[in-house]
């Protein structure tokens, strides 16, 4: 039974809540990726850059709802659009309506790759998507996907994500695919083809031994599933390449980068352009809408126009596209939040980097614009294997501990097998470096 003396935080309504949640809901929560340990905290509300608990507990958020919140919570454009919206036109018609061409207007404006563009609710919706019409378009079955690079709970594409892959995934220049859930079809084992992220080498032979098989590469351009593991030079120019010599498509799934990195997402940051892009989050500053966008020759393939099925009752959702016409309009006339954005994340990762010297800390940190990580070793890790090895096991408890003392200090931080924050608009120099200061007192407290 848990312990309910461990959270830090006065937290008698979470756990009032809990006990009430858990006898209709499995494990009091929707969904497994919520804080949870001993038990959830309940948010009541969330403004700017802070959320409140059901106590009163007001913390300053870098959760930002897995990336999806990048203009802060609440913010007042989303806001008015949505009352708008809500006021003068309705909820939803699953119907055709005028915000859906703005909105398609404006991805094709600010994504490179994206001739055309259509909405589903959900990241793993928008994978999938682009995962069927790949195979609609190549005729083929395969995709390669990449170790540790999370595309959504759907069938096809939840391989080989949180596992223990030292013991579970194979050899590492050959892995073999995980299924990351009971229940998966087994069948679908036989279309996925697993490589390791930056292991260009083994990149070209697996594509190579299935070239006439391979419908799609999927990939994170940036993998921040794995905190801050950039693609070392070369890498995502090789899958383009080699997309390109056997006929597959090269997807790009920009469900967390998209918008957040740059307004035309890491494809524009690193100037390599894929095929097809899926993207979420952050498009709607945190409203449900998810984008499939690409070449329009493999666009037009979905039905009405083309034979592969695309159809929801929520497609296109109303509000959601209210709020993201919104929000893309606010990006396009604010280009300058990216280098502010961008000033913020260096002085958080340069800030860590010196208290956890000042601490003897075995700390890595890395940043890549508002997205920031810490993990638990001596060095920043390239592949999802680097971090498989020690974080279920060797840094499990002290990535509790610090995400404890860094709650009790009003800091909420999501840890996964790695500290990951998300900064956005709403974040200042001084929640950094209060960030940065709770930090040191915990590299302080914990030396060893
Ligand atoms: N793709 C990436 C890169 C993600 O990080 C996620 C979710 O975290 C998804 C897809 C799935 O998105 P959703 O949770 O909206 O289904």
């Amino acid at each position: 039974s848990p312990d309910y003396s461990s959270w830090p935080v006065r937290s008698v309504r979470s756990r009032e809540l809990y006990d009430r949640a858990r006898s209709v809901v499995p494990g009091g929560v929707v969904g497994q990726g919520r804080i949870y340990d001993p038990y959830p905290l309940y948010i009541d509300r969330a403004d700017g850059a802070h959320v409140w608990d059901v106590d009163g507990n007001r913390y300053l958020d870098f959760h930002s709802a897995f990336g999806a919140v990048l203009l802060g919570h609440n913010h007042e454009r989303i806001r008015t659009a949505m009352e708008t919206c809500l006021r003068e036109r309705g909820v939803t018609f699953a119907a055709a309506h005028p915000l859906e061409a703005e909105l398609a207007e404006r991805i094709v404006e600010m994504v490179p790759c994206a001739e055309m563009a259509v909405f589903s609710c959900t990241g793993s919706e928008a994978t999938l998507h682009a995962l069927r019409l790949a195979r609609a378009v190549t005729g083929r079955q395969k995709v390669l996907k990449f170790e540790g690079n999370y595309h959504g709970w759907n069938e096809h594409l939840n391989w080989s994500v949180h596992f223990d892959a030292e013991n579970e995934g194979g050899p590492a220049e050959r892995p073999v695919p995980y299924a990351e859930s009971a229940g998966v079809a087994q069948s679908a084992r036989e279309n996925v083809l697993v490589v390791q992220y930056n292991d260009t080498e083994s990149l070209t032979r697996i594509v190579e031994e299935h070239r006439d098989e391979l419908a799609a590469v999927i990939v994170e351009p940036m993998f921040f599933n794995a905190g801050v593991v950039l693609a070392e030079p070369g890498f995502l120019e090789q899958c383009r390449a080699l997309c390109d010599a056997v006929g597959a498509i090269l997807i790009f799934d920009e469900v967390i980068t998209g918008f957040r990195v740059a307004p035309g997402g890491a494809q524009q940051a690193l100037g390599v352009v894929p095929d097809l892009v899926t993207m979420g989050k952050a498009v709607a500053n945190g409203m449900p809408i998810s984008v499939l966008a690409g070449r329009r020759d493999l666009l037009e393939n979905l039905s009405p126009t083309g034979p592969t099925f695309f159809s929801g009752t929520f497609y296109g959702h109303t509000l959601s596209v209210a709020a993201a016409v919104a929000c893309t309009q606010f990006l396009s006339e604010t280009p300058e939040l990216y280098d502010q954005l961008d000033a913020l994340g260096r002085r958080l990762r340069d800030g860590l980097r010196e208290a956890a010297a000042e601490g003897d800390a075995q700390v890595s940190v890395e940043s890549y614009g508002s997205v920031w990580s810490m993990h638990f070793g001596a060095s920043s890790p390239r592949t999802y294997r680097d971090i498989s090895k020690t974080a279920k096991t060797k840094n499990a408890g002290v990535q509790r501990d610090y995400q404890r003392w860094m709650l009790e200090r009003g800091v909420y931080i999501h840890p996964h097998y790695m500290i990951r924050g998300y900064l956005t608009a709403a974040h200042n120099a001084d929640h950094i470096d209060h960030v940065i200061e709770s930090s040191r007192s915990f590299f302080a407290a914990h030396r060893s």
